[in-house]
């Protein structure tokens, strides 16, 4: 709820009516502090009251939705400050600029086949941002249907000219998809299309007092789904201002409670990618930048997958027996953990070696090997007990295994523990197409 026990007694009827289950007020107000009654059991409580109450349960970072139908991505409501206090929720939205000068319906058409897997899940670029640098209506009206044409994702409209956002609306207000942005010179004009037409909207100042002034406005006059854009196009002032808008809204200062986007302005490749890291790492709801290439998209969404994890829980793969390929009783065997990365890069280079293979994954409740050797949860007993539990026994006409060459050590207790042979595999997974060369 974010407010005491006492700060919440202090706004209640303090009657002792009981009513609302329990004898006094302040039973009640510990009550809801503690989030085991809710506000609408108390007949008695004013409408300010109400207000107020309503106002300190909600969330310190407001909950926008972008998009439409299945491509929707949620930004905001986050709790922390520091990731390894609880875990981060809502996933930076990754948008991907096009210009209206250019040839949008090759780019959305490659932008939407742009999907990736890695450690058994899959992600793609979230929202296309059309960017109105014609500068002429017509062309941004036609470059966003352009768009339409080709995917579904989220639109991200960027232009400061009300008279063009109208028209790219007049086709898109549907698809949901973030204004971008209303300014000083124009925020009536812009704040009035996100509230007719239900869409975010972004509010852009010349600093962060002036985006958060323009933002308590732009709430002020209905527009309630809003993203903070410091205006900063500089690297070091934006993480600056990025992190100033966290910080600030999580003591719930006004103005500040909304997610913050970001834009890169690098040019050169790796220097997009490192910016938008930066961007990721520090807050941003949103980051837009030009970078089309998957070999620089690929490495900025592994990094948000893993800065979106719950640093709690490792990522895991349901342990068991896998078969790769068409597997056969004389296909080799390889054991490794239920950590996804390593389970995955084992898997992807058994699949390279291009021999039909079992893999055991056995559980070390995720975590990798040689911390799972460690932990005593990735030794010769635990393997053996996963070769009786998966019935490998039945599927192979060998007895043997092969086992990361980093816990070579466990061989003697694996084979004395299981009666299977332990064959030391590399210790390195990229090694395994070599060893499988030179063994089977
Ligand atoms: Fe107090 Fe309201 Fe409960 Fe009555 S119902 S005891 S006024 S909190």
């Amino acid at each position: 709820m974010g407010l005491t026990g006492l700060q919440i007694f202090k706004l209640l009827p303090k009657t002792n009516c009981g009513e609302c289950g329990v004898p006094t007020c302040m039973a009640f107000a510990m009550a809801l502090a503690n989030a085991k009654a809710s506000l609408d059991q108390c007949p008695y409580v004013s409408d300010e009251a109400k207000e107020q109450l309503d106002a300190a349960a909600a969330p310190p970072i407001r909950k926008v939705t972008l998009g439409a139908g299945e491509f929707t991505r949620a930004m905001g409501d986050e709790t922390e400050l520091f990731r390894h206090d609880k875990r981060f929720f809502n996933e930076t939205v990754v948008a991907v600029m096009v210009d209206d000068t250019e040839d949008v319906a090759a780019k959305a058409e490659a932008f939407d086949k742009k999907v990736y897997e890695r450690v058994g899940l899959t992600f793609y670029t979230d929202a296309l941002a059309i960017v109105n640098a014609s500068g002429d209506a017509g062309k941004f009206k036609a470059a966003v249907e352009a768009a339409m044409g080709k995917t579904d994702r989220i639109l991200v409209l960027c232009s400061e000219d009300a008279d063009a956002m109208a028209a790219a609306l007049d086709a898109a207000a549907d698809r949901k998809p973030l204004i971008c942005s209303a300014t000083a010179a124009n925020f009536d004009k812009m704040v009035e299309l996100a509230t007719s037409k239900g869409c975010p909207l972004a509010v852009k100042g010349a600093d962060i007092a002036e985006t958060v002034e323009l933002a308590q406005k732009a709430a002020a006059a209905g527009a309630k789904d809003l993203v903070l854009d410091s205006g900063s196009r500089q690297p070091s002032q934006t993480v600056a201002d990025l992190t100033q808008i966290r910080r600030n809204a999580l003591k719930r200062t006004k103005g500040f409670g909304f997610p913050a986007m970001a834009v890169v302005t690098s040019e050169g490749d790796m220097d997009q990618v490192v910016e938008a890291v930066s961007y990721m790492s520090n807050y941003a709801a949103l980051i837009a930048l030009r970078a089309d290439d998957d070999a620089l998209l690929l490495p900025l969404l592994s990094w948000r997958q893993n800065l979106y994890t719950d640093p709690q829980k490792p990522i895991a793969v349901e342990p068991g027996l896998k078969e790769v390929g068409d597997v056969t009783p004389d296909s080799p065997v390889y054991t490794t953990t239920n950590f996804s990365l390593t389970y995955y890069i084992v898997e992807g280079e058994v699949e390279a070696s291009k021999k039909p293979s079992y893999i055991l994954a056995v559980d070390t409740d995720g975590i990798s090997v040689l911390t799972g050797f460690a932990a005593g949860k990735f030794t010769g007993e635990t393997i053996a007990a996963a070769i009786k539990e998966t019935g490998l026994e039945d599927k192979v006409n060998h007895r043997n295994i092969v086992i990361p060459g980093g816990v070579a050590v466990i061989s003697g207790k694996l084979e004395d523990a299981s009666g299977w042979k332990a064959l030391v595999g590399p210790r390195e997974a990229s090694g395994i197409p070599k060893f499988v060369r030179e063994n089977f």
